[in-house]
């Protein structure tokens, strides 16, 4: 007996869910090309201060998530939690920051958070993300939020909700900041992290899991952005609304990560319980520079893969990540076998007449008909190609189809 599993919080992804998957990348893929964001793949683990720093040492992700490790060298590493912190990482050391000063990239790729596991939350999860730098106008923040949502609807999600804030910028937080550490003083019994987090990074009481609750009456940002965060606020819904995208702005939505300014978004979906976050971003204006690279503005957004899947198998999309038709070649002589070798090969290049998204089995080896037949309906095949020594001898051959039984005669060069 095999005693091994995989990794608590980690899942093979197999079956429809590998095609979803695969459908999923390939229509995230034709979006992003037409849209003029080009592919970064960085790797999976970096220095692990990369992320302290641009996520934020008083972040749950930092704090308690991360899947820190040294290697031989003693070097401190971690496995990616996100792909924002990486691709900026790129950003500059790829000098882009000076020679593509306006540019737009994206990703996919699993990434790797220490949580509890539950429905729609994994500790290996993917993500497919885009990032806009170099463009600081409203009309990049509302082209990202189209495109995390036009992402959505291009497998068939619908139903989402978008609600957007704004975390205002480096001129009017801290007044926010100050106003929030005088109102967060005068809850009572503050989880041991909300008491810590009270004076090292009081914003991220907002975003606590356990005490959340207690704080519908908090002050909100959205009341404390200086005139030109509220106007940048505005033009970016001004923007969305000539887009006809519909969002609504919800002045208690905050992000797990500190490099974010200005507009904040999440998508939700109603189909996938509590984990109802299916894309998020936001603007991250200071994060190029803080991390050593040119002074950059920067807008983007990440959609958790599998939270995408399990609201497109609750709307019923998943018939349409079909399993192609699977088609066996048999053969009732052995001397056949290279040419029915032959036909395979042909068949799994080219496809059917009638279908071109087929898949290929066979031709097996010396067994009966009869079991080749066995094996055929095993694995599901629709049709069974058989090879005979009267028909081949006039260029034909046998279809049988494995749904009714019936079989037909035909000429090889009209399969
Ligand atoms: P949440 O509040 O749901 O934990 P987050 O703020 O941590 O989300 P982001 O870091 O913004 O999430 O990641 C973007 C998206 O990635 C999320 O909206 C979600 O769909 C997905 N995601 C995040 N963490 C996980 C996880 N542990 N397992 C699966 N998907 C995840
Ligand atoms: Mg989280």
């Amino acid at each position: 007996m095999m005693n091994y599993k995989a990794p608590r919080g980690t899942h093979d992804i197999l079956g429809i869910n590998a095609l979803g998957m695969s459908f999923l990348e390939l229509k995230a893929k034709e979006i992003f090309k037409k849209r003029g964001f080009e592919e970064v793949r960085t790797p999976i683990f970096e220095d692990a201060a990369l992320f302290m720093r641009s996520i934020g040492n008083t972040t749950d992700i930092v704090e308690k998530e991360m899947y820190v490790f040294e290697d031989r060298k003693g070097r401190k590493l971690a496995l990616r939690p996100e792909g924002t912190a990486s691709l900026v990482r790129s950003f500059i050391e790829n000098r882009m920051d000076i020679l593509m000063p306006a540019s737009k990239f994206f990703y996919t790729g699993e990434m790797f958070r220490y949580e509890r596991p539950q429905a729609g939350r994994y500790r290996q999860f993917h993500q497919i993300g885009a990032e806009f730098f170099g463009n600081s106008s409203p009309a990049a923040d509302a082209e990202i939020i189209i495109l995390a949502q036009d992402l959505l609807s291009s497998i068939g999600i619908n139903g989402v909700n978008i609600h957007i804030n704004s975390l205002g910028c480096q001129k009017c937080r801290p007044l926010f900041r100050e106003t929030l550490v005088k109102y967060f003083s005068s809850v009572q019994n503050l989880c041991t992290d909300c008491v810590r987090r009270l004076e090292k990074n009081p914003l991220r009481l907002l975003d606590c899991k356990i005490d959340s609750c207690k704080f519908t009456n908090a002050p909100q940002m959205l009341n404390y952005l200086c005139v030109s965060c509220k106007d940048n606020f505005n033009t970016v819904q001004t923007l969305l609304k000539s887009a006809n995208c519909n969002y609504a702005v919800d002045g208690t939505l905050v992000r797990g990560l500190d490099y974010y300014t200005r507009i904040v978004f999440e998508i939700r979906s109603k189909d996938v319980g509590s984990q109802d976050a299916l894309a998020a971003g936001g603007r991250y204006d200071n994060l190029v520079k803080e991390l050593g690279g040119q002074d950059t503005p920067a807008v983007g957004f990440a959609l958790g893969s599998q939270r995408v899947l399990l609201a497109a198998e609750k709307q019923g999309l998943f018939n349409s990540f079909k399993i192609s038709e699977k088609i066996f070649v048999a053969i009732a002589d052995q001397e056949l076998f290279n040419e029915a070798f032959s036909f395979a090969v042909k068949i799994a290049r080219n496809g059917l007449k009638d279908n071109k998204d087929i898949s290929v089995f066979g031709p097996k080896n010396t067994e009966s008909l009869t079991n080749q037949l066995k094996f055929a309906d095993k694995i599901k095949a629709s049709k069974v190609v058989v090879f005979t020594k009267n028909e081949f001898e006039n260029g034909k051959l046998l279809v049988k189809n494995m749904r009714d039984r019936t079989q037909a005669e035909c000429f090889i060069y009209e399969v």
